[in-house]
């Protein structure tokens, strides 16, 4: 036998506010029991866990229009369920909260490390530098003797270099993210091996998820085959958009390589200007 209208219609109706329940956006009713409020909270909870460090906070409901009162009886004493409030953050306001987690919660996961080799020659560990907000990140080899001495990146001559090309672009160090591929300084200024690469840069993709730049630069061949794992030649892909996960990034050199070559500091700028240009950056000059 067909269904009635009046019953498809109520199907409907129970889908669509099972729906809404599912998003948070409940309760309807103002009478809503315990059971009921508990079992959409322990659904909460299955679908977003909480990390050891983060507390998962329920959505603020939705405030419903004021209704009349129904009169007191005073024939049948009933129980009051007060309608459920919450003074706790919007959903929008929690999801802020989880999106990942910070550069201080990575670098005291770090610790003093001593996941590979480079921790017994170290002085300093050079965990990174700027703002953490940045849209533009710039990702180095490893750190050379002054930034194993001071604790900074690219604060040597490379790093001097470095700087006069941010601020070719408009911008000042604090304005971007500055990081290595290995955090420990690798003696005599050596590659990294990969099993020092493979031990740090997990640190290097937490620190770039936390930020989540619009850009990000590789600085050398180091960086450039880190982001992704790749054997591939720099000087194929060097100036060229390549898409790392959801982050654009372009490989050109380093600023230690500009040292040795000066010739190439107009190639690097070229690479710059993309930069720019995808940032919505003027280009006011060019780098000396
Ligand atoms: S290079 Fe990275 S993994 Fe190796 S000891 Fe230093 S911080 Fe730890």
């Amino acid at each position: 036998m067909p269904e009635s209208a009046d019953s498809t219609r109520n199907k409907k109706l129970k889908q669509r506010l099972e729906f809404y329940e599912d998003l948070g956006l409940a309760p309807f009713y103002r009478d809503r029991t315990p059971s009921s409020s508990q079992s959409m909270q322990s659904r909460l909870s299955t679908t977003m866990p909480a990390t050891s460090s983060q507390t998962i906070e329920e959505p603020r409901l939705p405030r419903l229009a004021p209704q009349p009162r129904p009169a007191p009886s005073t024939a049948t004493p009933s129980r009051s369920i007060a309608p459920p409030q919450s003074s706790r953050p919007s959903l929008f306001d929690a999801a802020n909260k989880h999106s990942g987690e910070t550069l201080l919660q990575i670098r005291d996961d770090l610790g003093e490390c001593t996941r590979c080799k480079l921790h017994s020659t170290r002085h300093t560990i050079v965990f990174g530098d700027g703002n953490p907000k940045a849209q533009l990140i710039f990702v180095g080899e490893g750190p050379g003797a002054d930034e194993d001495a001071q604790g900074l990146p690219f604060v040597g001559r490379a790093g001097k270099l470095l700087t006069q090309m941010i601020e070719a672009m408009g911008l000042q160090r604090r304005d971007v993210y500055i990081c290595n591929v290995v955090k420990c300084r690798p003696p005599g200024n050596r590659q990294p091996e990969p099993d020092e690469v493979a031990a740090c840069s997990p640190f290097l993709f937490r620190q770039l998820d936390s930020i989540k730049p619009k850009v990000i630069v590789c600085l050398g061949a180091t960086a450039f085959q880190t982001l992704p794992q790749t054997n591939r030649s720099i000087s194929h892909y060097r100036g060229q958009w390549l898409d790392y996960r959801c982050y654009k990034r372009l490989p050109t050199y380093h600023p230690a390589y500009l040292l040795r070559n000066p010739a190439a500091k107009a190639d690097v700028w070229k690479d710059l200007q993309k930069v720019m240009a995808e940032l919505g950056l003027e280009v006011k000059k060019k780098v000396k």
